[in-house]
């Protein structure tokens, strides 16, 4: 059966990497909307060669060029982030939530009320309001597969299992730019060098919370909102080779291991084609030219990331939306160059304890009251900036 497919964020990493995948077995997918930002020009050429049906840019000031680049297609433009909402609520099986921050929140919620099946790559959608987001998806009979490679990795170590017989869940690190790094030389790293990983090809912003370990602080976060598991059951590991993405530890003493290459286009098709799995264009791993795979436990003193999100997890309730705002305006102060690498967490630690985010605790939270926390918690933050500018 042909699958009705809807990506929000079709223009970035993960949403080009999916487009791949589709364009690979056009015959398999019939592509409902499309969305980006800026980027009209990969927009409008996705469209096309897909033969979307619409088109959306989340920018109203980019409908004129978008609308010109698809004139005469018959397929459809829109702009703006309602229109991006009400492409969610066509008619689609399966929709892929890649738009980068908490921006992708909205699109995402809307799907699951509609019932879809929602492939969530936006990380900020379960850190900012996973208690939300599971139980919208569970009350309007919607599916969430993550895509994300470590929660894709614990997904797949954990077919066929009893939730009751697991242990732990260990999620990996590559370690990010920097991992190398003498502690004394991390307050210089600049922008150029925090935006180039070791081993992932990824958007920037993403690039950069791998060198913090932010990154690996709000995958903690969503292990713990997406499998329900206890704070205290999941771990982080440095694993510089970056093959090994999860693993599942039971109460026999097993470790189910996840290994592959590091190549996106694993969990994005794995989730793609679920629950089948088909033949994915990965390079297939020479173990023998592997060798060997490295391990070493990461330092939450060098990386406060961690820290903080052991912090988010024992409170909960809008601890994580004020966690993700105020780490999304210092990464956009550090990429403005406004303040330096170690900067960054020290704003984040500020805004939480101003906001007092343990006083937000319990699970029991709302859109709006998210989306508040959200743009208090970037307010704060700006401050925090401007006072280390001096
Ligand atoms: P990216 O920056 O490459 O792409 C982001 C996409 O979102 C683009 O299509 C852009 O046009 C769109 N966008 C940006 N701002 C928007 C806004 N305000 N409203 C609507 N659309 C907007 O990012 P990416 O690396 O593809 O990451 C996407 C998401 O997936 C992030 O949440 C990231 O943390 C997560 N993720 C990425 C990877 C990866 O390998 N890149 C891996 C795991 C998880
Ligand atoms: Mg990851």
């Amino acid at each position: 059966m042909v699958r009705r497919v809807t990506i929000f964020g079709s223009t970035g990493s993960i949403g080009c990497n999916t487009v791949d995948l589709i364009a690979r077995d056009r015959a398999a997918f019939k592509v409902v909307a499309l969305t980006g930002a800026r980027n009209i020009e990969t927009l409008a050429r996705q469209a096309r060669d897909l033969e979307a049906e619409i088109a959306v840019t989340a920018h109203t000031e980019c409908y004129g060029d978008l609308k010109a680049a698809l004139s005469g297609t018959g397929i459809e433009v829109a702009a703006g982030p309602e229109a991006i909402l009400e492409a969610a609520e066509r008619p689609a099986d399966w929709v892929m939530s890649a738009i980068v921050g908490a921006a992708g929140l909205p699109p995402g919620m809307k799907a699951l009320e509609q019932g879809r099946t929602l492939a969530l790559a936006n990380k900020e959608s379960l850190v900012t309001a996973g208690p939300l987001l599971m139980e919208t998806a569970r009350r309007h009979g919607a599916t969430i597969l993550p895509v994300d490679s470590e929660h894709s990795a614990v997904f797949q170590a954990l077919i066929g299992e009893d939730m009751e017989a697991v242990e732990r869940v260990i999620i990996t690190a590559s370690g990010g730019a920097f991992r190398d790094w003498p502690d004394a030389k991390l307050a210089t790293a600049t922008l150029a060098q925090a935006s180039a990983h070791p081993n992932w090809a990824m958007g920037q912003r993403i690039t950069i919370d791998s060198a913090t370990l932010f990154n690996k602080a709000m995958e903690l976060i969503e292990t713990r909102e997406y499998f329900g598991v206890d704070p205290q059951m999941i771990e982080a590991i440095v694993h510089p080779e970056s093959l090994i993405h999860a693993l599942v530890g039971f109460r026999d003493g097993a470790l189910m291991a996840h290994i592959g290459p590091p190549d996106m286009r694993h969990a994005i098709g794995f989730a793609l084609n679920w629950p089948d799995r088909k033949t994915l264009p990965v390079a297939r791993l020479d173990l023998a030219a592997v060798a060997q795979l490295t391990f070493r436990a990461p330092d939450e003193t060098r990386h406060p990331a961690l820290r903080l999100a052991r912090e988010v997890m024992a409170a909960r309730g809008l601890a994580g939306a004020i966690f993700n705002g105020a780490k999304e305006r210092a990464l956009d102060g550090f990429i403005a160059e406004q303040i330096g690498f170690l900067d960054m967490a020290r704003v984040v630690e500020r805004v939480l304890a101003k906001m007092d985010a343990g006083r937000h605790m319990g699970p029991e939270i709302t859109l709006a009251a998210v989306m508040a926390a959200d743009s208090e918690a970037r307010r704060l933050a700006g401050e925090e900036i401007e006072t280390l500018q001096g």
